[in-house]
């Protein structure tokens, strides 16, 4: 169990996936957190013998310097679990705290989208001519391309997080880029795409993109 979570295992089958799809857990180089609640950095580390330590020894993980800053200031809230999910990789000297517009390689940058949280990052991938956005958790629900200001609960600055989903839209609408929606149920893929001046999120069931 997650501390403080009692039966919140995650999936505990995960890491068997991942190694069975090719991707070992110590050949992970590169871990990219959108931001710092819980649910987001749960896998940041794992429990051997009783102790948090990191699940991916060989990688570099990446945190928004203005997201870890906040949350260190003043812990709490959705990030009320940092001791076990984020300090166990900082005491490793495994993160690397970067600014919210970071490239990670040629293909992979991070995109400010603050507002959810004060330092949240979305996942821009760029790859042989076609782009797809992670979104983190700038949005929960489609229904937010449509109506952007509806927000979530959690989010730390509601019209802050209202902004970064309009600049995302204006990017990313009727262009063509993959909008992967890390709380949307499946099919959780599709497109921002415009209908008579509304803006409305097409879901895609395609299995390839
Ligand atoms: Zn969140």
């Amino acid at each position: 169990d997650m501390a403080g979570l009692p039966g919140f295992t995650g999936d505990p089958a995960f890491l068997k996936r991942l190694t069975a799809a090719g991707f070992a857990p110590e050949t992970i180089d590169i871990v990219c957190c959108t931001h710092l609640h819980f649910d987001h950095v749960g896998w940041n580390t794992k429990l051997e013998d009783g102790k948090w330590v990191p699940t991916f020894p060989n990688a570099r993980y990446l945190f928004c310097r203005a997201e870890y800053e906040s949350w260190m200031a003043e812990p709490g809230g959705y990030a009320w679990n940092l001791p076990d999910t984020v300090a166990p990789v900082v005491d490793a000297g495994l993160v690397d705290l970067v600014d919210p517009d970071h490239r990670v390689t040629s293909e992979v940058r991070f995109i400010p989208t603050p507002g959810h949280s004060p330092g949240h990052m979305s996942v821009l991938v760029e790859s042989n001519g076609a782009r797809a956005l992670i979104t983190g958790d700038a949005t929960h629900h489609p229904v937010q391309w449509a109506e952007t200001d509806w927000g979530m609960s959690g989010d730390w600055d509601g019209a802050q997080a209202a902004d970064s989903r309009r600049e995302m839209r204006a990017e990313h609408g009727d262009t063509g880029t993959l909008i992967l929606g890390t709380h949307y149920a499946a099919p959780s893929a599709g497109h921002i795409v415009s209908v008579n001046g509304e803006w409305e999120f097409h879901a895609s069931t395609e299995t390839e993109f």
